[in-house]
């Protein structure tokens, strides 16, 4: 997976694929599926959500520019593939997910697999978590309609918030550099992700253990 889909498509920095060869991603999806674990594709793990396909967890990940030292703030946990990946890279992690079922998987998987920087919230993402802000870096892994003031609002300076803005089914991934009070916007490439469903995403249906029907 690392040096035939990441390496091969440009992803170079070394301290990202290091992480992706050691977190065991085969770990983060259903039974099932195990044995397309590696592929080159985003897998489906219940509840109508999908782990995102390893080189955009890649591509997303080396555009947040982690040095280990960042407090990150990442939005949409899903399986918590993406969650591990960040805990390798940065001092603390907090992690938001609209689905408590979801969340608490993620939680008692990343648990086992010794991942002690992690904090687990429920409920809606887009908001950020005020409380906890400002953020170094802040990750969004599901589609926005467009650019989400309060999350912007919740980046420190030298701040990078990297997400994917578009309509439901087609987004640009865009990084967000904060300097000072200038904000540069860097875009990324096209992607698909499934939508956050949210005050300042999309609206949406309930599903298990829903925070906000
Ligand atoms: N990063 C995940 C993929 C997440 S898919 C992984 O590696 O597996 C997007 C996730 O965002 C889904 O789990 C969905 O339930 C969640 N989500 C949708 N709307 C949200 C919101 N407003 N706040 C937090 N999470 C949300």
């Amino acid at each position: 997976m690392v040096d035939g889909q990441l390496r091969a498509r440009g992803i170079a920095d070394e301290r990202v694929l290091a992480a992706m060869r050691r977190v065991p991603r085969h770990a983060f999806v259903p039974e099932d599926l195990i044995g397309e674990a590696y592929a080159d594709h985003p897998l489906s793990i219940g509840e109508g959500q999908t782990i995102s396909q390893p080189f955009i967890v890649a591509l997303m990940t080396e555009a947040l520019a982690l040095t280990g030292e960042e407090k990150v703030l990442e939005i949409g946990t899903g399986s918590g593939y993406q969650t591990a990946i960040l805990a390798e890279l940065a001092r603390r992690v907090f992690t938001v997910e609209r689905s408590t079922c979801l969340s608490r998987a993620a939680e008692e998987r990343l648990r086992r697999l010794g991942y002690a920087a992690i904090a687990f919230r429920v409920g809606d993402g887009t908001l950020g978590i005020p409380d906890e802000a400002p953020f170094d870096r802040i990750l969004a892994t599901g589609s926005l309609p467009r650019r989400p003031r309060r999350l912007v609002a919740q980046l420190g300076s030298e701040g990078i918030f990297v997400f994917p803005v578009g309509n439901r089914s087609l987004q640009e991934l865009v990084a967000i550099r904060r300097e000072g009070r200038s904000f540069k916007e860097t875009a990324l490439g096209p992607c698909a992700f499934v939508p956050l469903i949210g005050e300042e995403g999309w609206t949406g249906g309930a599903w298990c253990g829903d925070t906000n029907p």
